[in-house]
């Protein structure tokens, strides 16, 4: 082993880390302290006195047992989501973990690896390539079509090529708020030699009539479905993420996660959460009004706008897209640049706070150059630009 030299400072490239992940980034939506923050997908509406309450009391009950480890099968849990899930699932069905990032982790160290394979769609959610390589699993990145859509033939046709060990659909796919067809992911499932993926993390917000790969899962014991408190839960800080399939997917996952993965203290909370669905999904119903009004207005000052079945909106183009991100921190309001190079996302808050993002949007569209939607009512002079 070569020494290290001591200069008081070691660089990561000092250390003997693996090979593939030398000059990676690890993920990290910037956290800037400003009044209006619309850039992690959160639920804006705090839990309320009543289920802050109600949580309180689960940890008291639940403290004078810290000294235990917690419920290893996480039994009580996930009967609960099962029966949040609906679709006839039971407690051997659902599985649950430290977000739904770390129920994709442990499906990628059971069914990923070295020498394998995952497939994803792009622009979608970054993690899903992070968690890969996390794992030494390859990471095989196909196409959306220009409406973010996944086109089922070409996606069949990179599966044939490929042969992924692992496919991920993402519906509502973040950044683009795209649902996808319950035929799309029927045709991808069966064409896929492995496991798929159905990242649902958005799904409480789809446009009523959007269907669940959930009803997919009878006799597909290759197929994984995800979800998570973290958005319309409004639970993002408790960290608990679950899945739905086959018994024998789960009995994959007891090889790889470590004992006792789930807090007492999370269990508590997660089914105290569920208790108060009725109230926690209350908000659901306010978001997606305000978003298909965010993008109408955005639409109305000539943007392109994706149609969005989630929480966010993915807004354009622009050819300096960190000029509008910047001019809207320098007003108080956080979005995300993320997804293809022209576009912005932003989360869906409060009436409040979308007002004040239109306010921004207002001032920054004054000065920040916008390529005008086609067929779009956008300012006459920039029309060129087309
Ligand atoms: C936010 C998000 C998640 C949620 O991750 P958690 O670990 O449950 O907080 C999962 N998938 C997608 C696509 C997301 O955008």
């Amino acid at each position: 082993m070569t020494p290290v030299e001591r200069s008081g400072v070691t660089r990561l490239d000092d250390l003997p880390i693996r090979d593939d992940l030398r000059g990676r980034s690890p993920y990290g939506a910037p956290q800037i302290d400003v009044p209006v923050l619309l850039n992690t997908n959160e639920n804006p509406y705090p839990p309320s006195p009543g289920l802050v309450a109600d949580l309180a009391e689960a940890v008291r009950r639940d403290a004078s047992e810290l000294n235990r480890y917690p419920d290893r099968e996480v039994l009580a849990l996930r009967a609960d989501l099962a029966a949040y899930l609906g679709h006839g699932l039971a407690a051997d069905r659902v599985w649950a973990a430290n977000g739904s990032n770390e129920v994709l982790q442990q499906i990628l160290q059971a069914f990923g690896g070295p020498g394998r394979s995952a497939l994803g769609f792009e622009p979608s959610y970054s993690m899903h390539p992070i968690i890969t390589t996390g794992t030494a699993t390859r990471w095989i990145s196909g196409a959306r079509e220009d409406d973010f859509g996944i086109d089922p033939g070409k996606a069949i046709a990179a599966i044939e090529e490929h042969r992924p060990d692992i496919v991920f659909l993402t519906s509502p796919n973040n950044p683009t708020g795209t649902a996808l067809p319950l035929g799309v992911i029927e045709r991808v499932a069966e064409a896929a030699p492995g496991m798929v993926v159905v990242d649902e993390a958005y799904f409480e917000f789809a446009r009523t009539g959007t269907p669940s790969a959930l009803t997919l899962l009878a006799g597909n014991p290759r197929l994984i479905v995800t979800r998570t408190m973290s958005k319309a839960f409004a639970m993002a800080g408790t960290r608990l993420g679950y899945l739905a399939a086959d018994p024998a997917v789960i009995e994959a996952l007891l090889l790889v996660r470590l004992p006792y993965h789930l807090s007492t203290l999370t269990q508590a909370a997660a089914r105290v959460a569920v208790a108060h669905r009725g109230e926690l999904l209350g908000t659901v119903d306010r978001l997606r009004a305000e978003r298909d009004a965010c993008v109408g207005w955005l639409r109305e000052r000539g943007l392109s706008v994706a149609d969005s079945d989630a929480n966010f909106v993915l807004f354009g183009r622009f050819p300096d897209r960190h000029a509008v991100w910047e001019a809207l921190v320098e007003r108080g309001v956080l979005i995300r640049e993320v997804g293809p190079p022209e576009w912005l996302r932003v989360s869906i808050g409060t009436a409040e706070e979308m007002a004040a993002f239109r306010g921004a949007m207002s001032e920054a569209l004054a000065v920040c150059e916008v390529i005008t939607a086609p067929g779009g009512s956008g300012r006459d002079d920039l029309e060129g630009i087309l």
